[in-house]
């Protein structure tokens, strides 16, 4: 319920807004899509890039989003830094998003996800790169500084949920425990 009444409450504040054949929420335009269709969307780039080619596209598109999502959170909220991360991840949870729960929050990030949109059905790598970007673009806002973000656990490949960790690259390259993950990280530059 937490979800309806916290759209309900923007709403009555102004922030949502609907137009003739447009939506804005928070000054941003927004476009309601259906799940299977974006996933198709990664298949098919996979299909044509592969795993890695595919996974890096989304990855960073996302981060875009994610970084355009903070800056508008912060522009009409109060908050900034942890506070803002927390608020983003309920208003990201009331999108839609999959339920997420942020865990260490500093200066290592890791985030739980509970139903991602974007899993998909036995698959041997993570899959959940529109959330991992996302995570990325949002942290590399706040902290005004560029964050990485790898997928170490994911219902796609059979655990019970889905595990982030957000952190600068060099935490991230630092911690043998997420070697086998590096693949994941975007080796180009991105200034979101
Ligand atoms: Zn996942």
């Amino acid at each position: 319920m937490f979800d309806f009444f916290h759209f309900a409450n923007l709403a009555r504040k102004g922030y949502i807004h609907f137009g003739e054949g447009k939506i804005k929420i928070t000054g941003m335009r927004v476009l309601l899509f259906d799940v299977e269709s974006l996933n198709a969307f990664g298949n098919e780039l996979e299909d044509i890039f592969g795993y890695n080619g595919a996974a890096h596209f989304l990855y960073r598109m996302s981060a875009y989003g994610g970084s355009r999502a903070a800056k508008a959170h912060k522009r009409f909220s109060d908050y900034e830094g942890d506070d803002l991360v927390r608020y983003i991840a309920k208003m990201s949870t009331g999108a839609g998003w999959g339920k997420i729960v942020v865990k260490d929050i500093n200066p290592v990030s890791e985030i739980v996800v509970h139903d991602s949109p974007f899993v998909k059905r036995k698959k041997k790598n993570p899959t959940c790169h529109y959330l991992r970007g996302f995570f990325a673009g949002a942290a590399t806002y706040i902290r005004k500084s560029r964050h990485e973000c790898i997928e170490i656990e994911c219902r796609s490949t059979g655990a019970g949920k889905c595990k982030f960790i957000v952190a600068k690259k060099k935490d991230i390259l630092g911690n043998k425990q997420y070697r086998s993950y590096l693949n994941q990280i975007s080796e180009f530059e991105f200034d979101y």
